[in-house]
């Protein structure tokens, strides 16, 4: 076999088996038929099967031989079928199709008709077009969260987490990863193409909701015993296609169902109490960037408490004491009341009372409630700048 370097890529082709519709091959059957013409075994990189299943075929490494003339600087899918491809192996597919194009962004989609001149017909459906439509869909984590970082590289600094059900624009693709901008915020980095589904486009008619809960399992059956799917935290968006007693039904975006406590997303409204739900959080870990019960960062836990009760605000602690500048008033810090934000460079806090402070910072390394009149000079001396209190209307 002959070598493929990746830069060389240029293509990425769709195939189909050409085989009925009802016919369940594996890429075992495919190895056995291209052997059959004389070949060195199996002539695509990956076969997806009716169920959705991808197996390998040959290393990305190793030229393929899908498509006469072509083979030095292409790729190779195919769809085991002819006609009605199934709505598994469309979405593994774009799966597949999201970590080449996201690994070797220099590459175009093609069916196999497109590619060359030929007078086949395969994969019988105008991939490059359909393409076009998915690669515009918007993205959500596969599971509970996403990490977002400041570069396309594993180990960079983590700028932010977007959690599932939230909606990330795609910007731009390099090295198996995704620039993403997260419609909730605002917020732009890079996550890994791989841990990220495109956002379902069949949600029209369901009910959206936030989780509220610090942390919630969702499971494969309305019971307590079964099987947890994933861990959701609080701001995590689900969409709910059935409920039943205290059991809500949401959609997976990888597919399926799973069910959660519906008292996980109780509605608040902007008069409850939403240093409530910041105290749930009290002893998770301090995480600079995180956004989850996993750990967190200051400005993350007053942006996911204030929009549980339905105030969106910005990511970052000084987006947020400018946008708090707006939205309420500076006090003076000797008439604090539960709820008031206390702001540093870098940093803020969220009142509990007129006494106490609640805040995930790293000199305890967790969410800690803590005197104010003790913080208060520690915090000026760290930040070098005295305390700004302000109350939200
Ligand atoms: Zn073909």
């Amino acid at each position: 076999m002959q070598p493929l370097h990746p830069d060389a890529i240029k293509m990425l082709v769709v195939h189909c088996s050409d085989t009925p519709d009802d016919e369940q091959l594996r890429a075992i059957d495919i190895q056995h038929m291209h052997l059959g013409f004389g070949w060195d075994g199996i002539g695509y990189h990956y076969v997806i099967g009716r169920d959705g299943r991808c197996e390998a075929g040959r290393p990305e490494f190793w030229q393929g031989a899908h498509v006469r003339g072509v083979n030095d600087v292409s790729l190779g899918v195919c769809l085991i079928g002819r006609t009605n491809f199934t709505t598994a192996q469309m979405h593994r597919l774009e799966l597949l199709l999201r970590d080449w194009t996201a690994r070797y962004p220099q590459a175009r989609v093609v069916g196999h008709r497109d590619a060359t001149q030929t007078d086949k017909t395969c994969p019988n459906f105008d991939a490059a077009a359909w393409w076009q439509t998915r690669i515009t869909a918007r993205m959500t984590p596969v599971a509970g969260s996403a990490e977002m970082l400041a570069k396309p590289e594993d180990g960079a600094a983590l700028e932010t987490e977007s959690l599932f059900g939230e909606s990330l624009e795609v910007l731009d693709r390099h090295n198996g990863y995704l620039r993403v901008r997260l419609a909730t915020d605002g917020y732009e980095g890079w996550v890994k193409a791989l841990s990220l589904t495109p956002a379902s486009d069949t949600d029209k008619g369901h009910e959206h909701r936030l989780i509220i809960a610090p942390a919630v399992v969702v499971s494969a059956a309305p019971d307590v015993k079964s099987r947890c799917l994933l861990k959701l935290s609080l701001g995590a968006r689900i969409m709910i296609t059935d409920e039943q007693g205290e059991w809500l039904t949401i959609a997976l975006p990888t597919g399926g169902s799973g069910y959660l406590p519906a008292c996980a997303c109780a509605q608040l409204s902007p008069d409850d109490d939403y240093v409530g739900v910041a105290e749930t959080f009290a002893g998770v870990a301090y995480h600079y960037g995180g956004r989850s019960h996993d750990g967190l960062d200051c400005s993350a836990l007053v942006q996911l408490s204030l929009q549980a009760a339905g105030i969106a605000c910005p990511r970052n602690s000084g987006d947020q004491e400018r946008w708090a500048r707006t939205a309420g008033t500076i006090i003076d810090a000797s008439t604090l009341e539960r709820g008031d934000l206390l702001f540093w460079p870098g940093h803020v806090a969220i009142c509990q009372s007129g006494q106490m402070m609640l805040h995930p910072n790293a000199h305890h390394h967790a969410v800690t409630s803590e005197r104010i009149d003790g913080a208060l000079p520690r915090l000026a001396n760290a930040t070098g700048s005295p305390v700004t209190a302000i109350r939200l209307m």
